[in-house]
């Protein structure tokens, strides 16, 4: 058979696979309990609502719903994507600031791909989200990592030294990808004092900021903080968000609210790449939007995720090592942990499967490989019971592992 290897493009194999995916792969068919994974949970979806929009769509709009439609989105549908941005607190927009993507992740891959050059200096939190960093990995920027604290979250204040050093040395940061609420994987929410920081750091250092709000109807505890887009005066936020959290994953809608210019630069990469999003889901989304499907089935999402996060909060309190730390997220489907220094829970991954746990070794999320003793802790999947016996046995994992 033919070794493709040596035909790959130099591009190809600057790509990098999705270590979660991998790991997930290694627990099919095993009995294992997930809290690897990174998927709603099922009885969130409201299917019998989308059953019955999809039906009537199909039987009242089939020549458009069935049809090719436009690169940026439905018109219709980014009207009502208006709508659910102003719900965020984003107004003075018009459909013209909206693109509709496959999902948040195509608005990220997009977007790097746009903006990022080999060895122009891009800001990531770290940790950050995985998929991301992998993206913008095979664009060979500069990394700055911005340490994000399980207290105070993403550290500003080594953001701002590092920006008036580089200044010093007459380098810029182009671009600061950050997710302010519900962080994933760190679980840690950007306060609003530091929100308005972030942005006056923009405007005086000039970069812009790719904001992703993956989690921002997601904040089931307190009210979810206004996005950095909702504050930005000068459009220097390119915001995206998804239905993935909110409706289904399935659908695989997401959209990016930004100026114009960044909307046309998009329309014409989208062209290149998939002519445009499903035109069947964006009308089944308009309409859940319309007939208030998404904003009724909320309080339902947010109750399932709180209580399977008291639930593994709880555990971890009761099996964990007292010298560990853990994010408290108040939204997203994560806990973040900081093991005692010196545990790799890269190497102890291992251990942990043959025991019946799988978890994500935190190092994944940092663009350095750096966090090694840290893990992400998945809730929004696994069963309560699972949440329970799962930490504990992870909890039991730890403790030998730190006496060994
Ligand atoms: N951003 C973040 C922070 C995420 O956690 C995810 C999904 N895990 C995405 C983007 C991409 O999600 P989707 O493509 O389903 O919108």
């Amino acid at each position: 058979m033919v070794n493709y290897q040596p035909f790959l493009s130099k591009d190809t194999s600057l790509l990098k696979t999705s270590e979660i995916r991998d790991l997930l792969k290694l627990t099919e068919g095993r009995e294992v309990i997930s809290l690897a994974g990174g998927l709603p949970d099922p009885t969130t979806f409201p299917a019998e609502d989308i059953r019955r929009i999809a039906d009537d769509v199909i039987k009242e709009e089939s020549a458009q719903a069935l049809q090719y439609s436009t690169t940026s989105g439905v018109l219709s549908f980014k009207k009502e994507l208006v709508n659910l941005s102003k719900m965020r607190g984003i107004s003075s927009i018009s459909e013209d600031n909206i693109f509709v993507t496959v999902g948040s992740q195509e608005a990220l891959f997009m977007i790097f791909n746009i903006f990022i050059d080999k060895g122009d200096y891009v800001a990531v939190e770290n940790p950050s989200y995985l998929a991301a960093l992998n993206i913008l990995r095979a664009r060979q920027p500069n990394f700055i990592g911005i340490d994000v604290d399980p207290k105070n979250g993403t550290n500003l204040d080594q953001l701002e030294t590092k920006l008036r050093q580089m200044k010093q040395e007459n380098k810029k940061i182009k671009m600061f990808y950050v997710i302010p609420t519900a962080q994933n994987p760190a679980g840690t929410t950007m306060k609003l004092e530091d929100r308005k920081r972030l942005l006056e750091l923009a405007s005086q250092y000039d970069f812009i900021i790719m904001e992703d709000d993956a989690y921002g109807f997601l904040v089931f505890e307190g009210d979810s903080p206004a996005p950095l887009k909702a504050l930005d005066k000068e459009g220097r936020v390119i915001y995206t968000s998804t239905f993935s959290k909110i409706l289904s994953p399935g659908l695989r809608l997401g959209w990016v609210v930004a100026e114009t210019d960044v909307i046309k630069e998009m329309e014409i990469y989208k062209q290149n790449v998939d002519l445009h999003t499903p035109t069947l889901s964006q009308y089944i989304a308009r309409e859940a939007i319309k007939r208030g499907v998404i904003m009724n089935n909320l309080p339902k999402v947010k109750n399932t995720y709180i209580e399977k996060r008291n639930v593994m909060l709880q555990a971890i309190e009761e099996n964990f090592p007292k010298e560990a730390k853990w994010s408290r997220p108040v939204g997203g489907m994560f806990v973040f942990a900081w093991l005692p220094k010196g545990i790799d829970t890269t190497k102890m991954l291992e251990k942990s499967m043959a025991n019946g746990v799988a978890y994500v070794p935190g190092s994944s999320f940092y663009y350095d490989y750096s966090g090694k003793n840290t893990m992400r802790l998945n809730f929004s999947y696994p069963s309560k019971e699972q949440l329970r016996r799962g930490i504990e046995t992870l909890g039991k994992v730890i403790k030998e592992e730190l006496s060994a």
